[in-house]
């Protein structure tokens, strides 16, 4: 057997080519991240955790009419998606204050945002991902106008959806980030994955803030339990009825 084309290795994923120019292998790795990369670890099967919740969760977005590049998922830790050039924002929905939210405007700690914001990041670790104005995004021509305005109807009606999905896992969607691409044919899908390294989730059957920790913020401020979390959002993920 021929070994398979590497194409790009990320934080979390491998990108390799297939016999088809318009499809990709997305294989997900243990490895984790935090602060731009600063801190680096493995989660314990966290591959192949995350490969079954982002498929899940594509699976029940597009069972709602939302553009993803996901196909199938072909192994534990593989899904052949859709080849895309990624739009290079990194989108984040704040459903819930935290993180540099925080941080940077000294919004209490779960305080809720009503509407949610949606953020844009600029996808780029020499410069720390800095936060983005649509003045920026056209100055830098990252995006066009429409492709923002497409952007962000297709990000609420994401987050929309999550959220449904979430509170009948009795979890707390808190924020998330999503990526998206264009494909051969122009499209805009969304992209990457969804899964606790992208998302802050909090269960709702806890109180204590630490404890209701089910994502990687266990693992960037040290919680420990941080497999045993991911393995939490996978069966609560797992026990809600398939899409199809
Ligand atoms: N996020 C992500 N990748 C990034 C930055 C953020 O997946 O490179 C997610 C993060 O897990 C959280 C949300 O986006 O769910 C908001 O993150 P925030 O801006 O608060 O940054 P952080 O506190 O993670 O530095």
């Amino acid at each position: 057997m021929t070994e398979r084309q590497k194409l790009y290795e990320g934080k979390a994923k491998i990108l390799y080519a297939s016999d088809d120019p318009a499809v990709l292998v997305s294989y997900f790795k243990d490895d984790a991240t935090a602060f731009n990369a600063q801190k680096r670890g493995q989660i314990l099967d966290k591959g192949r955790m995350n490969c079954a919740i982002a498929t899940h969760l594509f699976q029940i977005l597009a069972a709602q009419g939302i553009p993803t590049h996901w196909i199938e998922t072909t192994s534990d830790r593989e899904m052949r998606v859709q080849t895309v050039t990624i739009v290079p924002l990194e989108v984040v929905v704040r459903n819930f204050a935290a993180g540099s939210l925080c941080q940077q405007t000294g919004i209490p700690l779960g305080t809720e945002l009503a509407p949610p914001l949606v953020e844009f990041y600029f996808k780029n670790d020499d410069l720390g991902d800095p936060l983005l104005t649509r003045d920026r995004i056209r100055a830098m021509d990252l995006a066009s106008d429409n492709q923002v305005d497409a952007i962000i109807c297709l990000t609420e009606a994401i987050n929309g959806h999550l959220q449904d999905f979430f509170q009948r896992c009795q979890i707390t969607l808190v924020d998330f980030k999503l990526e998206f691409g264009v494909n051969g044919q122009g499209e805009l899908l969304l992209a990457d994955e969804i899964s606790p390294d992208t998302c802050r989730l909090w269960d709702q059957t806890k109180t204590d803030p630490k404890e209701r920790i089910l994502d990687k913020d266990r693992f960037r401020q040290d919680l420990g339990q941080v497999a045993d979390a991911y393995q939490e959002v996978l069966q609560r993920v797992l026990a809600q009825v398939s899409p199809n």
